[in-house]
Parts: C-alpha cells; sequence; structure tokens
C-alpha cells in the first residue's frame, strides 16, 4: 500500500477509518502511512479508507495482484 501526500488534501477520512495505519501530519496535515503492510483484519478497513478518501491519495493492492509487465 502506499499513500501520495501531493493528492492528499488532508481530510483525514483514513485516519477516522482505520487509526492503526493512518495519521497526519502535524506539520501539514497531510497523511502518514504507519503501516505499509497492515494485518489481514485490517484490510477490509484500508480498503474503505481507500474509497472514502477523497482525492484518491492511498493505492492498496492485494498481495497476490501483480502490476502487469509493461516493458
Ligand atoms: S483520507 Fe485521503 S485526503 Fe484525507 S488525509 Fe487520508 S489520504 Fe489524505
Amino acid at each position: 500500500m502506499t499513500t501520495d501526500t501531493s493528492r492528499c488534501i488532508g481530510a483525514g477520512m483514513c485516519v477516522l477509518t482505520v487509526p492503526e495505519v493512518f495519521d497526519q501530519s502535524e506539520e501539514d496535515g497531510t497523511v502518514v502511512l504507519l503501516d505499509e503492510t497492515p494485518p489481514p483484519e485490517l484490510h477490509a478497513a484500508v480498503r474503505r479508507a481507500e474509497r472514502l478518501c477523497p482525492s484518491g491519495a492511498i493505492s492498496v493492492r492485494d498481495p497476490d495482484e501483480r502490476d502487469p509487465d509493461t516493458s
């Protein structure tokens, strides 16, 4: 999972949804990723946070989903 702080608008939905995984910077309010590989019991909540994020700054990928090799 990755977060793109350049897209984040600091809405804080992710922090409200999964405080175990997301935090917000005290400086500018952008997302801080606390756990890049959250445990399975948090996966559903993390996916919900991805959907709720208004700026599309959160990208979740299943471990078994691979980027197609486009090169
Ligand atoms: S929900 Fe999205 S826009 Fe809001 S703080 Fe989290 S990553 Fe940033």
